[in-house]
Protein backbone atom coordinates (compact mmCIF):
# COMPACT_ATOMS: atom_id res chain seq x y z
CA UNK A 1 0.00 0.00 0.00
CA UNK A 2 0.96 3.53 -0.60
CA UNK A 3 -1.43 5.58 1.15
CA UNK A 4 -0.07 8.26 3.30
CA UNK A 5 -1.81 10.15 5.51
CA UNK A 6 -1.92 12.17 8.64
CA UNK A 7 -2.47 10.69 11.91
CA UNK A 8 -1.68 11.78 15.83
CA UNK A 9 1.57 9.56 16.63
CA UNK A 10 1.51 8.96 20.40
CA UNK A 11 5.05 8.99 20.24
CA UNK A 12 5.60 11.99 18.16
CA UNK A 13 3.35 13.37 19.91
CA UNK A 14 2.38 16.06 16.81
CA UNK A 15 0.05 15.08 14.03
CA UNK A 16 2.46 13.11 11.30
CA UNK A 17 2.55 11.66 7.98
CA UNK A 18 1.55 7.47 8.54
CA UNK A 19 2.09 4.74 6.04
CA UNK A 20 -1.20 2.47 6.04
CA UNK A 21 0.38 -0.98 6.50
CA UNK A 22 -3.28 -2.93 7.23
CA UNK A 23 -6.61 -2.33 6.93
CA UNK A 24 -9.69 -3.96 8.01
CA UNK A 25 -12.90 -3.14 6.84
CA UNK A 26 -16.22 -4.45 8.62
CA UNK A 27 -19.83 -2.87 7.59
CA UNK A 28 -19.50 -0.37 10.63
CA UNK A 29 -15.48 -0.43 11.55
CA UNK A 30 -12.39 0.22 10.07
CA UNK A 31 -9.08 -0.74 11.59
CA UNK A 32 -5.76 0.58 10.83
CA UNK A 33 -2.38 -0.58 11.10
CA UNK A 34 -0.73 2.66 10.41
CA UNK A 35 3.21 3.31 10.58
CA UNK A 36 4.66 7.21 11.70
CA UNK A 37 7.09 8.18 8.67
CA UNK A 38 8.12 10.67 10.84
CA UNK A 39 10.15 8.16 13.74
CA UNK A 40 8.39 4.60 12.32
CA UNK A 41 6.52 3.43 15.40
CA UNK A 42 3.74 1.15 14.59
CA UNK A 43 0.11 1.33 16.30
CA UNK A 44 -3.43 0.37 15.23
CA UNK A 45 -6.48 2.92 14.61
CA UNK A 46 -10.07 2.16 15.14
CA UNK A 47 -12.53 4.10 13.00
CA UNK A 48 -16.58 4.24 13.12
CA UNK A 49 -17.89 4.50 9.92
CA UNK A 50 -21.31 6.49 10.33
CA UNK A 51 -23.83 4.79 7.74
CA UNK A 52 -27.15 6.01 5.94
CA UNK A 53 -29.70 3.70 4.10
CA UNK A 54 -29.94 4.99 0.16
CA UNK A 55 -31.93 3.44 -2.36
CA UNK A 56 -30.46 1.64 -5.12
CA UNK A 57 -31.92 1.54 -8.33
CA UNK A 58 -29.97 -1.57 -10.50
CA UNK A 59 -30.70 -2.15 -13.60
CA UNK A 60 -29.99 -5.56 -15.56
CA UNK A 61 -30.64 -5.89 -19.18
CA UNK A 62 -33.26 -3.17 -19.47
CA UNK A 63 -35.31 -4.67 -15.60
CA UNK A 64 -34.35 -2.91 -12.60
CA UNK A 65 -34.33 -3.59 -8.96
CA UNK A 66 -34.68 -1.53 -6.04
CA UNK A 67 -32.50 -2.17 -3.30
CA UNK A 68 -31.56 -0.10 0.22
CA UNK A 69 -27.66 -0.15 0.98
CA UNK A 70 -25.46 1.02 3.96
CA UNK A 71 -23.16 3.04 2.95
CA UNK A 72 -20.42 5.41 4.73
CA UNK A 73 -21.61 9.20 5.18
CA UNK A 74 -18.42 10.57 4.65
CA UNK A 75 -17.81 8.73 1.10
CA UNK A 76 -17.82 10.64 -2.17
CA UNK A 77 -19.57 8.82 -5.16
CA UNK A 78 -19.67 9.88 -8.70
CA UNK A 79 -21.03 8.71 -11.95
CA UNK A 80 -18.77 5.34 -13.15
CA UNK A 81 -17.46 4.23 -9.89
CA UNK A 82 -18.21 0.76 -9.22
CA UNK A 83 -19.24 -0.40 -6.07
CA UNK A 84 -20.30 -3.25 -5.01
CA UNK A 85 -24.08 -4.09 -3.51
CA UNK A 86 -24.64 -7.19 -1.60
CA UNK A 87 -22.30 -8.79 -3.76
CA UNK A 88 -22.81 -7.74 -6.93
CA UNK A 89 -20.54 -5.19 -8.91
CA UNK A 90 -22.54 -2.04 -10.19
CA UNK A 91 -21.59 0.70 -11.99
CA UNK A 92 -23.19 4.01 -11.05
CA UNK A 93 -25.35 5.71 -14.01
CA UNK A 94 -26.92 8.88 -11.88
CA UNK A 95 -26.98 10.44 -8.48
CA UNK A 96 -30.05 12.31 -7.02
CA UNK A 97 -29.45 14.71 -3.95
CA UNK A 98 -32.06 17.08 -4.13
CA UNK A 99 -31.67 17.17 -8.28
CA UNK A 100 -29.05 15.30 -10.58
CA UNK A 101 -25.59 15.47 -9.86
CA UNK A 102 -22.23 14.01 -11.04
CA UNK A 103 -20.73 13.77 -7.43
CA UNK A 104 -21.84 13.73 -4.25
CA UNK A 105 -20.98 12.82 -0.47
CA UNK A 106 -23.24 9.81 0.48
CA UNK A 107 -24.40 12.16 3.28
CA UNK A 108 -26.31 14.42 0.72
CA UNK A 109 -27.25 11.42 -1.98
CA UNK A 110 -31.04 10.22 -2.06
CA UNK A 111 -31.07 7.81 -4.94
CA UNK A 112 -28.32 5.90 -6.95
CA UNK A 113 -28.66 4.70 -10.12
CA UNK A 114 -26.68 1.48 -11.52
CA UNK A 115 -25.78 -1.17 -14.05
CA UNK A 116 -25.14 -4.55 -12.77
CA UNK A 117 -21.17 -5.92 -14.13
CA UNK A 118 -21.99 -9.06 -12.72
CA UNK A 119 -24.10 -9.68 -16.54
CA UNK A 120 -22.87 -10.21 -19.40
CA UNK A 121 -22.15 -6.99 -21.93
CA UNK A 122 -24.21 -6.85 -25.60
CA UNK A 123 -22.16 -5.19 -28.14
CA UNK A 124 -23.38 -4.46 -31.21
CA UNK A 125 -20.98 -4.73 -34.19
CA UNK A 126 -21.34 -3.36 -37.55
CA UNK A 127 -19.57 -4.97 -40.04
CA UNK A 128 -19.14 -3.44 -43.55
CA UNK A 129 -18.48 -5.52 -46.87
CA UNK A 130 -17.82 -3.50 -49.45
CA UNK A 131 -21.84 -2.68 -50.11
CA UNK A 132 -23.82 -4.28 -47.35
CA UNK A 133 -23.66 -3.82 -43.81
CA UNK A 134 -23.72 -6.46 -41.29
CA UNK A 135 -25.39 -6.14 -37.87
CA UNK A 136 -24.62 -8.11 -34.97
CA UNK A 137 -24.79 -8.85 -31.44
CA UNK A 138 -22.50 -10.59 -29.39
CA UNK A 139 -22.19 -10.96 -25.68
CA UNK A 140 -18.72 -11.42 -23.74
CA UNK A 141 -18.04 -10.84 -20.30
CA UNK A 142 -17.68 -7.10 -19.14
CA UNK A 143 -14.30 -6.74 -19.16
CA UNK A 144 -13.71 -8.61 -22.73
CA UNK A 145 -11.11 -6.50 -24.75
CA UNK A 146 -11.01 -5.85 -28.79
CA UNK A 147 -8.61 -4.32 -30.36
CA UNK A 148 -8.39 -2.88 -33.94
CA UNK A 149 -4.91 -5.96 -34.46
CA UNK A 150 -7.05 -9.44 -33.95
CA UNK A 151 -9.44 -10.53 -36.90
CA UNK A 152 -12.59 -12.04 -35.30
CA UNK A 153 -15.09 -14.61 -36.89
CA UNK A 154 -18.77 -14.87 -36.67
CA UNK A 155 -20.37 -17.60 -38.64
CA UNK A 156 -18.53 -17.66 -41.72
CA UNK A 157 -17.20 -14.20 -41.63
CA UNK A 158 -13.77 -12.77 -40.67
CA UNK A 159 -13.79 -9.29 -40.12
CA UNK A 160 -11.23 -6.88 -38.54
CA UNK A 161 -12.41 -3.83 -35.90
CA UNK A 162 -11.81 -0.23 -38.12
CA UNK A 163 -13.18 1.59 -34.70
CA UNK A 164 -14.87 1.67 -30.96
CA UNK A 165 -17.20 4.01 -30.24
CA UNK A 166 -17.44 5.26 -26.44
CA UNK A 167 -18.89 7.66 -24.65
CA UNK A 168 -15.66 9.58 -24.75
CA UNK A 169 -15.09 8.93 -28.39
CA UNK A 170 -13.33 6.59 -31.13
CA UNK A 171 -10.77 3.92 -29.81
CA UNK A 172 -8.68 1.47 -31.47
CA UNK A 173 -8.59 -0.91 -28.18
CA UNK A 174 -11.41 -0.56 -25.85
CA UNK A 175 -12.88 -3.32 -22.81
CA UNK A 176 -16.80 -4.05 -23.43
CA UNK A 177 -18.11 -2.71 -20.48
CA UNK A 178 -17.32 0.82 -22.21
CA UNK A 179 -18.12 0.01 -25.89
CA UNK A 180 -21.51 1.72 -27.49
CA UNK A 181 -20.72 0.58 -30.74
CA UNK A 182 -18.14 -1.57 -32.89
CA UNK A 183 -17.59 -1.03 -36.54
CA UNK A 184 -15.62 -3.08 -38.53
CA UNK A 185 -14.45 -4.35 -42.02
CA UNK A 186 -14.55 -7.91 -43.59
CA UNK A 187 -11.07 -9.36 -43.75
CA UNK A 188 -9.51 -12.26 -45.36
CA UNK A 189 -9.70 -15.55 -43.32
CA UNK A 190 -6.81 -16.43 -42.05
CA UNK A 191 -5.60 -19.06 -39.17
CA UNK A 192 -5.27 -17.15 -35.91
CA UNK A 193 -8.55 -15.71 -35.26
CA UNK A 194 -11.02 -14.54 -32.55
CA UNK A 195 -14.31 -16.72 -32.83
CA UNK A 196 -17.35 -15.15 -31.66
CA UNK A 197 -19.77 -17.44 -33.24
CA UNK A 198 -20.89 -19.30 -29.99
CA UNK A 199 -21.64 -15.44 -28.44
CA UNK A 200 -23.73 -14.09 -31.09
CA UNK A 201 -27.60 -13.25 -30.05
CA UNK A 202 -31.03 -11.62 -31.61
ZN1 LIG B 1 6.06 9.17 15.36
Amino acid sequence: MDEELLFECPICDDITPHEILKSQESKKHVKLTVKCLNCGYVHDIEKTLKLKDVKIIISRYGESEKKVSQLPVDEILKVGDVINIFGEDVEITSIETTKRVMSSKVEDIQTIWAKSLNIPKKVGISINDRNTTYSVNILVPQDYVFDNETTYRVGRMFFKIKMIKTEKGTFKREIARKIKRIYANTSRPIRNYEDLTDNVVV
